[in-house]
């Protein structure tokens, strides 16, 4: 049976292995950071590239390629490149694809260090971003320039978790010759393909959901052959943001996983949705899971399941928020998602703490608001441990 023909969960257990003479079971850790050559000849043909094979880690890794090639076939992409964390996935898409002068059109609902990326170091190099609302299509049309050459975006987002049309958005780039990029980190290629939907090119921090545990940070880029393939890869080789091979051995381990720990994270942040909706201290959920929220219908045909990630907002603001935070025993307080462990994060205070007033109050960050990634422990558990701080207020 060839690879094509296995379905998202075998592809995530077996893809993209080759064992060695050993017959060894599991993916071994190649820590190696050079290769040997057979001859002179066959050093001259490696590095023409006229000979496949390895030549130095920074370039490729028999462990890090076994990662390369199994998120690649989950992700339906023709080629990945493993880098050593998501933003070094996303500064080697843009410094492989734009040059001074270009110009970027990005969702303003994004990982915060992305918008850095692009507002501090990209524009330094003469590229330049505009930020739009993300479901708002009509923005997106009105924000590309004749430079325009990505758009770039997360759904659902972070922490309103609103969902973008995918196909829609990659329909206006190709009219308008702009690639689109897609951050998938929240719902990975269990829940979501975007390639599927005509997106170029998907971005991921491995740091989050692929491992899934919290222990090491890498990222990704898939997409086609030439694009990631090439001259994605001709940076990363160039530039060095390699993956480790230790930490792609990680992910692999994560990956064997990641199918049936979206179900699990999906169906108990629903759960959690519902319980909180229905919660007498709580004034508003928002989980696209919810048959009221905005994008719930498009968030069925596009993501498998609704994700791990939810927000909610209390009556009294800051105070009220904090003491919910203040109060849990379990949740761990931190701005980390995609563990086993669930968190909870203050966002206005961290995450989006360093927008103005106006800001925040333009991106729905309210003093109320309360972002909860779902982990795997007992609901019961959960739910006790929020409950301790709403009952308070
Ligand atoms: C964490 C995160 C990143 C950055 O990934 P790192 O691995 O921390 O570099 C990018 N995008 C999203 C959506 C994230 O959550």
């Amino acid at each position: 049976m060839n690879e094509h023909d296995w379905d998202l969960e075998t592809l995530a257990v077996r893809a993209g292995q080759v064992r060695t003479e050993e017959n060894e079971h599991s993916v071994p850790i190649f820590m190696t950071s050079s290769y040997v050559f057979g001859s002179a000849a066959e050093a001259e043909a490696r590095f023409k590239g006229e000979l496949p094979g390895n030549i130095y880690s920074r370039f490729t890794n028999p462990t890090v390629r076994t990662f390369e090639q199994r998120l690649a076939a989950l992700e339906g992409g023709e080629s990945c490149v493993a880098t050593a964390s998501g933003m070094s996935a996303i500064l080697s898409t843009c410094l492989a694809l734009l040059k001074s002068g270009d110009h970027v059109v990005s969702s303003r609902s994004i990982f915060g260090t992305t918008v850095v990326l692009f507002n501090k170091y990209l524009a330094k190099f003469g590229i330049e971003t505009t930020f739009v609302p993300l479901t708002d299509l009509a923005a997106w049309d009105a924000a590309i320039k004749p430079n325009t050459k990505l758009l770039f975006l997360e759904t659902p987002s972070n922490p309103l978790t609103e969902v973008a049309d995918i196909a829609a958005l990659a329909e206006l780039a190709h009219k308008k010759g702009c690639l689109l990029v897609v951050d998938n980190c929240f719902c990975t290629p269990a829940l979501q393909r975007p390639l599927d939907y005509g997106a170029d090119i998907v971005i991921h921090s491995a740091t989050k959901y692929i491992d899934g545990q919290g222990r090491a940070v890498g990222g990704a880029v898939v997409g086609d052959k030439k694009l990631v393939g090439e001259e994605v890869f001709g940076f990363l080789r160039t530039a060095g943001p390699t993956m480790s091979a230790f930490n792609a051995w990680l992910f692999l381990a994560g990956l064997e996983t990641l199918s049936l720990r979206m179900q699990q994270h999906s169906a108990r942040a629903l759960e959690l949705a519902v319980y909180l909706h229905d919660h007498p201290k709580v004034k508003r959920v928002h989980y696209p899971g919810l048959p009221n929220h905005p994008q719930h219908l498009l968030a069925r045909k596009q993501q498998a399941a609704f994700g791990g990630v939810l927000a909610f907002e209390v009556e009294g603001g800051k105070t009220a928020a904090w003491q919910v935070v203040d109060n849990t025993r379990m949740l761990s307080i931190t701005a980390n998602l995609g563990d086993t462990k669930t968190t909870i994060t203050h966002p206005a205070t961290t995450t989006h703490g360093r927008l103005s007033d106006q800001e925040r109050a333009a991106a729905g960050i309210s003093d109320g608001l309360l972002r909860i990634a779902v982990g795997l422990e007992a609901m019961r558990d959960i739910k006790a441990d929020l409950d301790r701080g709403l009952n308070l207020i």
